[in-house]
């Protein structure tokens, strides 16, 4: 979809109170998008322009509160569940199963003030622009603002708000999940009002689709100078731990054609398998980002090196076969050097494939808004792999500046981030109306 970005975008206000001519595009008004933004900043503000915003602490809580008067200025039907995940509502005709958007509000322990915050306002601004300019739905239309995500306060509790949406935690976790400081997060929900036996009762089983609107936090959309981009599938991961063994000796007296030496193999298999994966092209990914020599020593042929590759593709069969091949280089490049090697699996996810339906949505919702866009995968996890579980769903990325993300320097621009809002606001009219 590239090449016409120049044409003009059809983001006006409604000429009528009611607007229900469904040829006109939502409008979305970019001056509140940035004033938002800036308001939910405040909450955790940190250093100059970033945010540390925990969950279940004061500023979570401010932030939360801030989201629901929003909702309710935006005359949503407002409620808050069992672990403080904040639902707002249009209740449609035909009541069914619903169709939802939203992201986290926690962030990073120095974040930005865009991930997460990005999708859970435009989720609440979208859902206001509908009931103003379209009227009451066929399906119900719920903006969803995620109690917690990225685990910077409770590294095992990641997901926490979707999890609890689709039912994947268990009874004992709220005792035995603790904080960086030893809290258990049970304690942490009751010093926040919320109680903790509750959960199981924020399952969801009625969820038709959801639609994460979130910035890009890389820099393809920069690099291609769009703003949005639509996603239609969220990368497979998988880590492996290699250890290379070989025979310790001086780094003197040794031969070089007498030796077995697993730097040599570790050397040639990482240039190896980083290089694959870059011959490959996008959107393959390939990282060698950690590397323990044994013993470690400057006059000394190490007797192992033990490394990781973390490895990452979005189609289900070429991330089996990069897989395959990493695996062949491996074994051949031990064998020719007499290394033992030992491969062991320590993570490994199943891409996230979005649903054709909603990203036909996206993409003519885009159009209508005279958006362009292009298709990308996204290389990082989110919330949309837990609530792919339970429902269809897809993402909107925006353009971070320098693909910058995770710092405090993460900026996506006001007009950038009310695109966004239009391409999924315009997609949840054709969802839900
Ligand atoms: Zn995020």
């Amino acid at each position: 979809m590239r090449g016409y970005w120049w044409r003009p975008s059809q983001n006006r206000p409604p000429e009528t109170e009611k607007e229900t001519d469904v040829t006109t595009p939502i409008f979305i008004d970019h001056s509140q998008v940035g004033a938002h933004i800036d308001t939910l900043a405040r909450f955790g503000a940190f250093g100059e322009t970033g945010v540390r915003r925990l969950v279940y602490s004061p500023e979570w809580v401010a932030a939360m509160d801030q989201c629901r008067r929003w909702a309710e200025q935006a005359d949503l039907d407002v409620s808050t569940d069992a672990v403080g995940n904040l639902w707002a509502r249009i209740p449609g005709k035909d009541p069914g199963r619903s169709v939802v958007t939203g992201s986290h509000i926690d962030s990073q322990r120095s974040g930005g003030r865009y991930d997460g915050a990005l999708g859970a306002i435009g989720g609440i601004l979208a859902l206001g622009a509908l009931k103003a300019q379209a009227g009451t739905p066929i399906r119900t239309l719920e903006a969803l603002v995620l109690c917690e995500e990225e685990g910077s306060r409770f590294p095992t509790a990641g997901f926490w708000g979707s999890r609890a949406i689709i039912g994947k935690i268990s009874a004992d976790d709220p005792a035995q999940v603790l904080s960086y400081e030893g809290e258990t997060i049970a304690d942490a929900m009751r010093s926040v009002g919320l109680d903790p036996s509750g959960i199981p009762s924020a399952r969801r089983d009625d969820i038709e689709a959801f639609i994460e609107l979130h910035i890009e936090q890389g820099p393809v959309l920069e690099d291609a100078g769009l703003s949005v981009a639509i996603v239609d599938a969220i990368t497979g991961v998988a880590q492996f731990e290699v250890t290379l063994t070989g025979e310790q000796n001086h780094a003197g007296a040794f031969p070089m054609d007498l030796r077995r030496d697993p730097m040599a193999g570790f050397a040639e298999i990482a240039g190896c398998v980083i290089d694959h994966a870059h011959r490959l092209g996008r959107p393959a990914v390939t990282t060698v980002g950690r590397c323990d020599v044994d013993p470690g020593a400057s006059a000394i042929i190490p007797r192992s090196v033990r490394f990781s590759i973390d490895a990452r593709h979005p189609d289900p069969e070429a991330r089996i076969r990069l897989y395959a091949v990493h695996d062949a280089l491996i074994r051949e490049v031990a064998q020719r050097r007499g290394l033992d090697v030992n491969i062991r699996k320590m993570i490994d996810l199943e891409p996230c494939k979005s649903d054709p339906g909603v990203l036909d949505a996206l993409r003519s919702g885009a159009e209508r808004q005279g958006i362009a866009t292009l298709t990308m995968p996204s290389g990082a996890g989110h919330d949309t792999q837990q609530m792919s579980l339970i429902c269809k769903t897809a993402m909107v990325f925006v353009r971070s500046a320098g693909g910058r993300s995770h710092t405090l320097e993460e900026l996506s621009s006001v007009s950038d981030c009310t695109n966004g809002i239009r391409v999924v606001a315009e997609a949840l009219r054709q969802l839900a109306y």
